[in-house]
């Protein structure tokens, strides 16, 4: 009967609810890989499904509340959710529900991902550990929830830990303005234990109680869009996409794009590894059929799809990155450093060039030559010759070939499994590479310019730091720009000859040069 109602609501309405897209945010070691892991065990029978052969990054379980489970014991109130497939969702028992979790790398580096995590999400937890109380993370967690206004649950973690501190969390988390319900606010909470599952039922609870308010709806008959979650290059399938749909039906052997990439659903998987013809939202899925790498955190739309705007997109996939002056040019301003990164997946490149992002160059400037997911191959060695290149690989090998390659070139490889390791050797690397900045011995502000007629000038000014030199060369600089240089042929200090002038003194200077000084210009005698 129930069965029979539900599927001619499918057919008379246009909207349907959907389960919600739950991420889970917090400090690292406050729990949320053993909450997402301990979840996704009892929730997830692996031995119904079939063994999950690999993590796409999200999955999908079935909770059925105890007031509608007949069953005792309560891990079994737990489903198991082998069937994605919209006609198939009669198999889960009455009253239960569905929610997606995203597993997102927890780490400080995958802060991009953690945005596009909490974008893609309907909701949020946020993990905190009883024991520890507020940490940076989870501070950065909460200004991402507030930036992205996703609504969420805070989960107090830990609790089984006898230094566990219930009160301490929550007087935190008010300092922060997260206002828990019964404590002045209307953030529901709830304490669990990761380890011992302790209050992992109500949280699910709390979750669906929450995504209820929000009324997740989905069109079947819209076009299918959604967010792509991850993206790798398997050796043997080729580009495989994990993708989360928030709308539509997504269909095997539809067309797919993304602002950056276009394919056709080859294979549809479910996130148990199961081939299917179909999901409705908010499934996880894996795409295979992407013809260019799409990015983690664009959104996807498949179906009807424009194909001139895949031909835009496909245009765009051939345009190469410029290739920048390198740093062996160092008579700029302003030198380039060009890198090519290769990493396992695209959240890791992303991840990888956040982190380079964020070292301090001075005068430099990084110019991402190349980011693509696979191997370091000989292509990228002789890339990287030819611009004068740094190769970085984050989790990723270095073919043999290409490694002979490289010491042949003299192709300079940072490569390593751990993301900040990779900043601290290209800052070493640098700080080795790069032309160091001279030395300032001296510095004379021109206050006045008696004789131009030819090359040498006579000219008065102030010295302001260090001393000037007879017979030495000095940079001119005007408006913080250097304009040229010239030779101190002659010094006067107090109208007699000098060898040397120092700081504070004000000196007459006969100074040979092509360009014409001005007041106001500043010579700079270099090491
Ligand atoms: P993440 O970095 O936030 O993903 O944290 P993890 O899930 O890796 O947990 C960090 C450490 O805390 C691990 O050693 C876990 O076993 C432990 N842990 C996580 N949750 C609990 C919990 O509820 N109780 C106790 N006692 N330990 C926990």
């Amino acid at each position: 009967m129930r069965q029979k109602k539900a599927n001619a609501e499918i057919q008379s309405s246009k909207l349907l609810p959907r389960p919600p897209v739950v991420v889970v945010l917090g400090h690292v070691d406050h729990g949320k890989t053993t909450l997402l892991d301990k979840i996704r065990k009892t929730n997830v029978a692996a031995k119904e499904a079939g063994e999950i052969t690999q993590l796409i990054g999200a999955y999908e379980i079935i909770y059925t509340p105890p007031q509608t489970n007949t069953n005792k014991n309560a891990d079994k109130q737990l489903d198991t959710s082998v069937n994605q497939h919209n006609n198939q969702r009669e198999s889960a028992p009455a009253g239960s529900k569905r929610i997606t979790f995203i597993d997102t790398p927890g780490h400080e580096a995958f802060n991009k991902m953690r945005e596009h995590g909490a974008r893609v999400a309907d909701l949020a937890i946020l993990v905190v550990a009883a024991d520890e109380g507020l940490k940076p993370q989870t501070k950065e967690s909460i200004e991402i929830l507030n930036k992205t206004q996703t609504p969420f649950i805070v989960a107090i973690n830990k609790i089984d830990k006898p230094t566990a501190n219930i009160n301490k969390v929550i007087n935190d988390l008010t300092e922060q303005g997260v206002l828990l319900e019964k404590y002045g606010g209307q953030i529901p909470w709830q304490t669990v234990s990761a380890k011992t599952g302790e209050g992992i039922n109500e949280l699910l609870e709390l979750i669906l109680l929450v995504a209820e308010m929000e009324n997740l709806t989905y069109s079947p008959d819209s076009q299918a869009n959604g967010i792509i979650i991850e993206s790798k290059l398997d050796p043997k399938r080729g580009i495989s996409a994990s993708v989360i749909l928030k709308n539509g039906i997504l269909r095997q052997g539809e067309l797919i794009a993304t602002e950056s990439a276009f394919g056709k659903i080859k294979i549809l998987e479910n996130f148990l590894g199961q081939k299917v013809d179909s999901l409705s939202p908010s499934a996880p899925a894996l795409i295979l059929g992407f013809e260019t790498m799409p990015k983690v955190g664009e959104e996807f739309f498949a179906g009807k799809i424009n194909l001139a705007e895949i031909q835009i997109i496909k245009e765009k996939g051939r345009e190469k990155p410029e290739v920048k002056p390198t740093i062996l040019e160092t008579n700029q301003s302003k030198n380039y450093i060009n890198l090519i990164l290769k990493a396992d997946t695209i959240g890791s490149l992303e991840a990888l060039k956040n982190v380079l992002s964020s070292i301090s160059l001075k005068d430099n400037q990084l110019n991402f030559l190349e980011e693509e997911v696979g191997d370091i191959t000989d292509n990228d060695i002789k890339l990287a010759q030819a611009t004068n290149a740094i190769i970085i690989g984050f989790r990723t090998k270095t073919q043999k070939s290409a490694e002979k390659l490289a010491k042949i070139y003299s192709v300079k490889i940072i490569s390593s499994e751990i993301i900040y390791e990779l900043g601290k050797i290209l800052e070493e690397t640098l700080a080795l590479t790069l032309p160091k900045a001279p030395e300032i011995l001296g510095k004379l502000e021109v206050l006045a310019v008696f004789n131009q007629k030819t090359k040498k000038q006579i000219i008065g000014g102030k010295v302001l730091s260090g001393a000037l030199k007879k017979n030495v060369q000095t940079k001119i600089m005007r408006n913080e720009k250097e304009i040229g240089f010239g030779k101190i042929i002659n010094l006067q200090l107090q109208k007699k000859d000098a060898t040397e002038v120092e700081s504070g003194n004000e000196c007459g200077l006969l100074f040979e040069s092509d360009t014409k000084i001005n007041v106001g210009d500043i010579l700079i005698y270099e090491a």
